[in-house]
């Protein structure tokens, strides 16, 4: 299965800021944090991380 273009995670294992964004790009290194079992497909409707935004 192909991982999403856009993913998050509602784990409680990573911190709110961590949390309460998405991602939109696999080399983000926040976003390489999250676990494949934790990642989320879908933005969740949360804001696009700070990371992210710079790639
Ligand atoms: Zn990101």
């Amino acid at each position: 299965m192909p991982t999403p273009t856009l993913y998050h995670t509602n784990s409680l294992e990573y911190e709110p800021k961590h949390r309460n964004v998405h991602h939109n790009n696999e080399n983000c290194p926040d976003g390489k944090r999250i676990k494949k079992e934790h990642r989320v497909e879908g933005t969740g409707n949360k804001p696009l991380c700070d990371e992210c935004k710079k790639l």
